[in-house]
């Protein structure tokens, strides 16, 4: 078998470098273990924070070691009751053709009729992201206008969908006539190409009321342009900022100051913080299922997974960014 590991720590934007593909041991079983044939590896623009040694919400790549992230596989040994030949699982032993761990690490996927790789995206993390994040954190309701980046990604295209269907005005924003034609057939009443000009000039022409809601995924000019816009109480759920992970000077924020006269709620969340009620998001999913769209950017076996992961900086995916083995 053979693993990714980080062979160094990049400085601004990483290089394919900074990886390292290696051949690693093949464990015999113990007992309670099972062994997984990956068969599709996630890349999570989260996973550029965990190449920094600094201290996160989850620790730090380890040099030389093989990094990990979300993975769907089917077991083909196990000395766990638990889990037969054949299951398919999701857990968190990626970036590696071959799994080796406690039955306990690895989840049989839920009962519902999906592709297996829909839970890395829509089904899964950034699926559970974009739900919890409009609904809960932003409390994002029927009627409200909701502008969400990068709205073209497994998260923002989620967000758009989920936003739809339940009654929100959505404004979309992703880089491209391209993009933006994807993210209007999902059904959003209006797109900004940020890359063609101003966001915040866009943002005002699209939604000349002002937003109730803002969904960050990108930071930068578009959160200061969803500033410039926030009409008064309007909530933000500040889920990623993708925009400045590779970029070490600070943002100057020329609306921040509106925060105080609009009150505007600005939340951060880490999508864990919903774990609790995944059988509620399985559910309400499972129903939206059949009418939402999910796209995803497939690229070809394990050597690829670098260059799968840095196409996240340069908008190389439409929908989810995957790897399939
Ligand atoms: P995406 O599928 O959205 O992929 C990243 C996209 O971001 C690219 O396709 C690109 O689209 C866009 N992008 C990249 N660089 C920039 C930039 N400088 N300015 C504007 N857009 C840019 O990834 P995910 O859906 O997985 O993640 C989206 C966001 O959600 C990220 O910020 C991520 O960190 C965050 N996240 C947060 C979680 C949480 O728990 N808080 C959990 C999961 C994700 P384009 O072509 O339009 O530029």
């Amino acid at each position: 078998p053979r693993a990714w590991t980080l062979a160094s720590r990049p400085k601004g934007t990483p290089t394919p470098n900074d990886f390292a593909l290696i051949s690693v041991d093949r464990p015999e079983l113990a007992d309670g273990e099972v062994r997984v044939a990956n068969r599709w590896l996630s890349v999570d623009p989260y996973m550029r924070g965990r190449m920094n040694d600094v201290k996160s919400y989850v620790p730090p790549f380890a040099i030389g070691a093989p990094m990990d992230g979300g993975a769907v596989g089917e077991v083909v040994e196990s000395r766990d009751p638990s889990l037969a030949v054949g299951d398919l699982v999701q857990h968190m032993f990626g970036w590696r053709d071959e799994a080796v761990g406690p039955a306990a690490a690895f989840i049989k996927l839920p009962a519902i009729d999906a592709p297996p790789q829909a839970f890395l995206g829509q089904l899964g993390m950034p699926g559970m992201t974009a739900y919890w994040g409009l609904l809960a954190v932003a409390e994002a309701k029927e009627g409200d206008t909701v502008f969400v980046s990068a709205a073209a990604g497994a998260v923002g295209s989620t967000v758009v969908q989920v936003a739809k269907a339940k009654g929100m005005t959505v404004i979309g924003s992703a880089g491209g006539a391209a993009k933006g034609e994807w993210v209007r057939s999902l059904g959003a009443d209006a797109v900004i190409d940020y890359k063609a000009g101003s966001v915040v000039e866009a943002l005002g022409k699209a939604a000349p009321k002002g937003i109730d809601v803002y969904f960050d995924n990108v930071g930068g000019d578009h959160l200061d342009a969803a500033l410039a816009h926030a009409r008064p109480r309007a909530r933000f759920a500040i889920c990623g900022m993708i925009d400045v992970y590779n970029d070490a000077k600070p943002t100057q924020l020329k609306y921040l100051a509106r925060l105080i006269g609009n009150r505007i709620q600005m939340r951060g969340f880490i999508v864990s913080d919903f774990m609790s009620r995944t059988a509620e998001f399985y559910q309400d999913m499972a129903i939206l299922s059949g009418t939402l769209k999910r796209e995803e950017t497939v690229h070809d076996g394990l050597d690829a997974m670098p260059d799968a992961f840095l196409g996240l900086f340069t908008g190389g995916n439409t929908g989810k960014m995957l790897v399939k083995l």
